[in-house]
């Protein structure tokens, strides 16, 4: 059963799981996950986070799709796979985030750790600073100064802007479910 425990994954995803399709691989990793893929050391580490609610499958997908490559990777990345309960909630990338639980994308700034995902937030948080990611837990600032373009293309091992489009994808690609979520709470 998916629950809201932190899983740190210091040695990539296994093929066996890579192979699996994206609903599979939630089950395996069962809660918020940061996943480290040791890369080269001739740049700073990226983290790139996806998930953070629950309806927004874009992101997770085009970074399994990436990693299914197994692409050699210029610095260490993190790939943080946020609400992986909410994701797994039948019927499927159907629930921004569930009745018992917070909004994700709103327990990123420094506060008392009282509930599982706000732990799971304060532990990313912590093993990002101590590899060295520069300015994390800053997305929703950083957006606004610099929306994407929409025909940006989310890049591969993302920095600060790339990580926002892969966890924004309809911001870079204009996805029809932008549309569909019109109405929806805005996520930023
Ligand atoms: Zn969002």
């Amino acid at each position: 059963m998916p629950d809201d425990t932190f899983r740190y994954l210091a040695d990539g995803l296994t093929d066996e799981v890579l192979a699996q399709d994206d609903r599979a691989v939630l089950r395996t990793l069962r809660g918020p996950t940061l996943v480290r893929f040791p890369g080269g050391d001739h740049a700073p580490p990226r983290a790139v986070s996806t998930l953070l609610h629950g309806d927004e499958p874009t992101g997770f997908q085009a970074m399994l799709h990436l990693l299914r490559e197994r692409p050699r990777l210029p610095s260490t990345l993190y790939l943080f796979v946020g609400n992986v309960r909410a994701a797994l909630a039948p019927p499927g990338y159907a629930h921004r985030y569930l009745d018992d639980q917070e909004d994700l994308n709103r327990i990123w700034a420094p506060s008392a750790v009282t509930t599982p995902l706000r732990d799971a937030a304060a532990q990313a948080l912590q093993h990002l600073r101590d590899a060295g990611c520069r300015d994390p837990g800053r997305p929703a600032q950083h957006l606004r100064r610099h929306p994407l373009p929409r025909d940006r293309h989310p890049g591969p091992a993302g920095d600060v802007e790339p990580r926002h489009a892969v966890h924004h994808p309809d911001r870079a690609l204009g996805a029809p479910e932008r549309r569909a979520r019109r109405g929806a709470p805005r996520c930023l």
